[in-house]
């Protein structure tokens, strides 16, 4: 039987990556990480996490804001950017450092560099050759820039969260996850910001409700919404930065662009055909149900495959697919179909199943929409009334619950139950029978009429 330096080798120490490492450790196999940058991945260093760190500076913005119509005589004096990003990055130093430990107590092994496959078991990192005798694809993706005049001179959310100061103009480019979230963060921490989108509204994948809820949520915030057909060029006089659009559009004097049209799978490097694998047109790696790939020992999980790029999913998967293989669990696998999924937006948004469109395409006439749309309690004093908006998606004689939508203060918390209702299969009279929790945003979801 051949030998191998490894019984588990994975490319990618992100999210996915340390997942399906840490199970297949406790399993006993011996495992090796292969990975370039930081322990951790998109994740922890340019993702959720500083993310997280800079919604909640956000939301404290507004809150200040609101207090006033509490009666709290809030003075504001600015914010202090770069000692926020000191603390945030301190707190990311810190989970770097457990990884070393918790990597470490493990046994498991950190190949440092890029992996490149020389045959379908072995890879060259930095020169030096290691094999394994089952290999997991785990590396994850990357921001894209357009493919325009001057578009270097702009910045992804990488280079969003390398900021140490803030920026006075902003403008962000497309209208999904990552737009929207920076958008919002910019426009609260204080600077002027420009958004530039080539459909109506921003989230165009989501329900109409919050596409619509939140792209009229951000223009009340102040955020500069432009619809142009597409972006043509970026140039630069100095710092100021000029962004043109093909309709003759142009905004100018911006200090930061940031490109936010969406990633892709970072698998050019890896040289797949040396294994026996090859990538869709846009790079992806398919996977079956299972995670399989095309090659029998070779396995991929997480933003590489295209499906659902979230963090969670990818740690799903991997923790699952080494209880299939190393756990004796011969069906485990992540069931792709109601993946709960926030935007942190303000306030944010909560979408777990089908969009109404998509219900509609699905199941026809049985589908029933019960949907509300409300200024919560908590602005009553407010100045600012920022709306909340609720919509479940119904079907059949029984109303199982197929889509559940919201957009409000509070959503990103509350959602995560109620997708473990949907689960369970949910029906309409199940949320009806459920007691509210009074008052609140989320006893309206159990109380539509
Ligand atoms: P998305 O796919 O979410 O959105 C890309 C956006 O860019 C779309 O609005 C698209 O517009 C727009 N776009 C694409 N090309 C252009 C162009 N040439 N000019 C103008 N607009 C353009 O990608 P993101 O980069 O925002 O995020 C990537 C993924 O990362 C997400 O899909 C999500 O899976 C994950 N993510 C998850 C987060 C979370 O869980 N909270 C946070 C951040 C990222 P159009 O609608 O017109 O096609």
């Amino acid at each position: 039987m051949a030998t191998y330096d490894y019984d588990v080798l994975v490319l990618g120490a992100g999210s996915g990556g340390l997942s399906v490492a840490e199970k297949a450790a406790a399993y006993g196999k011996k495992t090796a990480v292969i990975e370039a940058g930081p322990i951790g991945g998109t994740c922890v260093h340019v993702g959720c996490v500083p993310k997280k760190i800079m919604w909640f500076a956000a939301d404290i913005a507004h809150r200040l804001h609101d207090a006033a119509g509490y009666g709290f005589d809030v003075t504001l004096q600015g914010l202090d950017w770069a000692a926020l990003v000191q603390r945030r990055q301190d707190y990311i130093a810190g989970i770097t450092q457990w990884y070393d430990g918790y990597l470490r107590d493990l046994h498991i092994d950190v190949v440092r560099g890029v992996g490149r496959f020389v045959d379908a078991h072995t890879l060259e990192v930095a020169g030096r050759r290691v094999s394994g005798r089952e290999i997991f694809i785990c590396v994850g993706g990357e921001p894209i820039t357009p493919d325009i005049p001057g578009a270097q001179l702009g910045m992804t959310s990488d280079g969003f969260f390398a900021l140490t100061q803030a920026p006075k103009k902003a403008a962000v480019v497309g209208g999904g996850y990552i737009g929207v979230e920076l958008a919002g963060v910019l426009n609260a921490l204080g600077a002027e910001v420009h958004l530039i989108l080539r459909h109506a509204h921003v989230l165009n994948n989501f329900d109409p409700l919050i596409a619509e809820t939140v792209t009229e949520g951000l223009r009340n915030d102040g955020v500069h919404i432009h619809h142009w057909p597409a972006v043509s060029e970026l140039s630069a006089l100095g710092d100021a930065l000029t962004l043109r659009g093909v309709a003759d559009n142009a905004i100018f004097d911006i200090n930061k662009l940031i490109w936010a049209v969406g990633r892709r799978p970072r698998t050019a490097s890896l040289n797949l055909q040396a294994a026996g694998l090859t990538a869709t047109a846009l790079g992806y790696i398919e996977t079956d149900d299972m995670q399989n790939t095309c090659v029998p020992h070779i396995y991929a999980l997480g933003d590489v495959t295209g499906r659902a790029a979230l963090t969670p999913v990818a740690i799903a998967a991997g923790r699952r697919l080494a209880d299939r293989l190393y756990g004796g669990q011969t069906k485990r696998h992540l069931d792709y179909r109601l993946i709960p999924t926030v935007v942190f937006a303000h306030p944010p948004v909560g979408t777990v199943g089908l969009t109404e469109p998509q219900a509609r395409a699905q199941f026809g006439e049985t589908v029933k929409i019960y949907s509300s749309r409300f200024t919560p309690m908590y602005h009553a004093p407010t100045a600012a009334k920022r709306p909340v908006a609720i919509k479940l998606i119904v079907v059949g004689n029984d109303e199982k619950v197929v889509g559940c939508h919201i957009v409000g203060m509070g959503a990103d918390e509350m959602l995560q139950g109620f997708a473990v209702a949907m689960r369970m299969c949910a029906t309409k009279r199940d949320f009806d029978d459920t007691v509210a929790i009074h008052p609140s945003i989320a006893e309206e979801l159990v109380t539509l009429r």
